[in-house]
């Protein structure tokens, strides 16, 4: 009797075992018996990290490779060697309050499709990589994303080498070297995959929210981060008129509420939020001198979204004018929004129906390396439910049951993709 690979399941004891030993590496515990991880990009804890998850690649015997830029690529190698392959991956860096999902349930979920594979001893005729990107956080260096980012193409190499990092100003590139991850694979890749597909916690909380398993991603919205400075005229509390204040802080408000009235005017997927807000003097009975906050809007619709921001641009100018005050603006990071491929995305979808699994379309509200692979193949991302909608936070948690579907959905996309 054959074996019909449609059948073929992973092993979640294996998966949650992995899953658990990455998450010790840089391990955080917090006060309630919860605990996640601290592997900030190219530290000594993400060597370790790297480390560990190149062993167990070398275990399973893939061919593992190293580019200029410290991304990792495993092959299981295909039965056509005249055939692209399909990539599947995420990152294992974590920001410094991390948990022990984001990122690392993507490439030990590959792995752990790759053993299953390997077991079974099935050999799809396309190879299939398991792949992790440098610093997708981007909490040590600018851009986040920046491996994946120099994978396609987006960023030269060069200038990635050359970035700087925020806590200690070392150079990413000597950062590299230290921790031995400067590989001489060619970056960006010299071919790109036939497709990619990467499974990834929601860090929402919608799926949870609607009782829903699986997501199957429809892409990532675009973004615009800035950064406004309205500078006012610094007054006693007491003793200066309503009418001869320059007030920074009441410019600041109406921005803040604007924000929120452009959202729901535009309606559909636009979110605005004012997040940051640096006020100086800070003091009570003092009209602040100075307010410095900052704009995030977010859409899945860019043409909204280039609405959104000139709204909000022009309305701060105006308010800043009417009161008296100055305004400076300064872009801090713009990202046009990301469509994934419509048969990618279906597929996600029925593979999902036929396991048994209830599945949503959904956009993804966080930056991830898939946005970066979507410029290069055909691309789409799987996502499982995050408990009470936590991410970048060491009680980030996602349920064995859910873990379990979203590996087996992956493991039968590629399987798909791969045939
Ligand atoms: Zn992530």
């Amino acid at each position: 009797m054959t074996l019909d690979v449609t059948d073929l399941r992973i092993s979640l004891p294996r998966l949650i075992e992995r899953i658990e030993a990455l998450g010790n590496v840089g391990r955080v515990d917090g006060p309630k018996g919860e605990w996640g991880c601290a592997r900030l990009a190219l530290t000594d804890a993400d060597r370790d990290g790297r480390d560990l998850v190149t062993t167990w690649m070398a275990d399973l015997g893939l061919e593992v490779t190293i580019d200029g830029v410290g991304n990792a690529v495993a092959t299981y190698a295909g039965s056509d060697p005249s055939m692209a392959p399909v990539m599947t991956g995420s990152h294992i860096d974590t920001v410094r309050t991390g948990g022990r999902f984001d990122g690392n349930l993507g490439v030990l979920g590959g792995l752990e499709v790759v053993e299953t594979l390997a077991r079974a001893g099935v050999r799809p005729r396309r190879a299939i990589q398991v792949a992790f990107f440098t610093d997708e956080e981007g909490s040590r260096f600018h851009p986040d994303m920046l491996g994946s980012l120099v994978y396609v193409g987006g960023l030269a190499l060069e200038e990635a080498l050359d970035m700087r990092a925020h806590d200690n100003d070392a150079r990413l590139g000597d950062e590299l070297a230290r921790i031995g991850y400067a590989g001489s694979m060619p970056c960006p890749a010299a071919t790109f995959p036939h497709a990619y597909i990467e499974l990834h916690i929601e860090q929402g909380p919608v799926l949870e929210a609607e009782g829903i398993t699986i997501g199957a991603v429809t892409g990532v919205q675009g973004i615009y981060w800035n950064e406004f400075t309205i500078t006012g005229q610094s007054a006693h509390a007491g003793t200066t008129p309503m009418r001869m204040r320059k007030d920074p802080m009441v410019v600041a408000a109406q921005i803040t509420t604007e924000a929120r009235a452009i959202a729901t005017r535009l309606g559909g997927a636009q979110v605005a939020t004012v997040g940051r807000l640096d006020v100086f003097p800070d003091l009570t009975n003092v009209v602040p001198a100075r307010v410095t906050f900052t704009t995030d809007m977010r859409n899945t619709d860019g043409l909204k979204l280039d609405e959104a921001d000139q709204a909000i641009k022009a309305f701060a100018a105006r308010m800043a004018a009417d009161e008296g005050c100055e305004m400076t603006m300064t872009p801090l990071a713009h990202f046009e929004p990301v469509e994934f491929n419509p048969l990618m995305i279906d597929l996600v979808e029925a593979t999902s129906k036929r396991l048994g699994y209830s599945v949503r379309r959904m956009p993804s509200g966080a930056g991830h390396d898939a946005q970066m692979l979507a410029r290069v193949c055909p691309t789409a991302m799987i996502f499982v439910p995050s408990i009470n909608g936590l991410s970048h936070n060491i009680a980030e948690d996602t349920a064995p049951s859910d873990l379990e579907a979203g590996a087996n959905v992956l493991l039968q996309t590629l399987l798909h993709l791969a045939s």
